[in-house]
């Protein structure tokens, strides 16, 4: 089969017409007058998972709500000592969201799980699909807490964070939803890492780079982490635009201009050596009330971020940018001054499944373009618990966290196909 093939929407009429309609009833249910809001631990969050679980009911699984109020449904095997195999993703979104981010992935467990019962396959191992909730750290300022109850990596005090829109706490807020709160404030794990063989999950892009290449899916090779700091501040010496002549000048817009430029060929020289790299510098601000025109800035504040699937290239990176501030410091006559270093862990995905899902989209005529995840996935938590995890991107158009999201169905497919693949093989061994 070729790859257009694949990509033509009748190639799995049946399918097309189930995931049209499924996608519909979805985005009815939580449909805002601009986008989707389906926040973590609302009605709104539940009423999609009943949806999942009546089509997974449909298809013949069975079903059950986890004691975190996840929806799991079950495709038995035939040794049920074997470790089983896990799918899935999220169905919370962030407020005027998107119809695709985490549905898409749910929606895509459910389909693999359909063409199994529907060509009578009796796995070895047991597949299970989780429609996890609370992945969005838009309401609870906390991302991926569905996940992390299931390794029991919540901690008591993380029930008492109060939402940001209503300021509910999430304690109670869960337990509306019908979590045992009292077993995740424990810190209770409900699942042992090691009796999941895989998580695997399916994910839209949410960057430009399967658009740009024009590639129906990818292999996510990583997820990355970052160090960032909220608040840089590069400090010099105010003075008249006019009287200063440029060599007795401190001029701190200067001198973070300086940092940025040296920091980006830094960052072009370390892709050249293949590293993978990611560098920003969201914010930058003076501040309006004292400077001018006609004023030498003072201050400069700016935010620093950069994000790696390695932590090797990761602490590099930061070690040139302290030591691009020091040389920068001298340079300019200026001083840079930081907040607290913040950061947060990658996860690297597993090689094994990197390479079965890769050479199953090859085998489907697909192209098997491997790439990094740039945004953090409920699969980060998976993989830093010792689960072996992978991820496969599908193509998006429009970027993600915004109602313009915009996913072919028959790219969707081409997902399924490969994750179908895949997981049908390893459930078999
Ligand atoms: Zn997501």
């Amino acid at each position: 089969m070729t790859a257009s093939a694949i990509r033509e929407p009748h190639a799995r009429p049946a399918e097309f017409a189930r995931l049209t309609q499924l996608f519909e009833r979805l985005k009815r249910s939580a449909f805002d007058g601009i986008g989707i809001s389906r926040l973590a631990y609302s009605d709104k969050e539940s009423e999609a998972l009943d949806i999942i679980e009546a089509e997974a009911l449909q298809i013949g699984l069975t079903t059950e709500r986890d004691a975190a109020a996840n929806l799991v449904a079950t495709l038995p095997g035939t040794n049920e000592n074997l470790p089983f195999i896990a799918c899935g993703s999220h169905l919370d979104s962030v407020p005027q969201g998107g119809n695709y981010d985490g549905a898409a992935g749910v929606v895509a467990a459910l389909m693999v799980l359909a063409r199994m019962k529907q060509e009578n396959i009796r796995p070895r191992r047991t597949v299970k699909l989780f429609a996890l909730r609370g992945e969005e750290s838009a309401r609870f300022g906390k991302p991926y807490l569905g996940s992390s109850c299931l390794f029991g990596a919540l901690k008591p005090s993380d029930l008492r964070i109060a939402a940001q829109n209503d300021s509910r706490l999430l304690g109670d807020c869960m337990r509306t939803v019908g979590v045992e709160v009292d077993r995740i404030a424990r810190g209770e794990a409900l699942l042992e890492p090691s009796s999941i063989a895989a998580w695997i999950e399916l994910h839209i892009e949410q960057g430009p780079v399967l658009i740009a290449r024009n590639l129906p899916v990818g292999i996510v090779t990583g997820i990355r982490g970052n160090i960032r700091h909220r608040a840089v501040e590069c400090v010099g010496e105010a003075g008249h635009s006019g009287a200063v002549p440029r060599w007795l000048r401190h001029d701190a817009v200067f001198g973070m201009c300086d940092l940025i430029a040296n920091l980006d060929s830094h960052w072009r020289t370390l892709l050249e050596r293949g590293h993978d790299l990611v560098l920003t510098s969201g914010i930058v601000s003076t501040d309006s009330e004292v400077n001018a025109i006609a004023r030498i800035p003072e201050i400069v504040r700016f935010a620093f971020e950069i994000r790696s699937q390695s932590r090797a290239t990761l602490e590099a990176a930061y070690n040139l940018f302290l030591s691009e501030c020091a040389a920068v410091s001298k340079e300019r006559g200026v001083a840079f001054r930081f907040d607290e270093r913040v950061e947060a862990a990658g996860a690297a995905m597993d090689k094994g499944w990197v390479e079965r899902l890769t050479t199953a989209a090859a085998a489907l005529g697909l192209p098997s373009e491997t790439i990094p995840s740039g945004a953090g996935h409920d699969a980060a938590v998976f993989a830093n618990a010792g689960v072996p995890s992978a991820m496969i991107f599908v193509r998006n158009q429009n970027g993600s966290h915004n109602p313009r999201e915009a996913m072919e169905i028959s790219d969707l497919i081409a997902g399924v196909d490969v994750m179908h693949a895949a997981i049908r093989e390893a459930a078999m061994q």
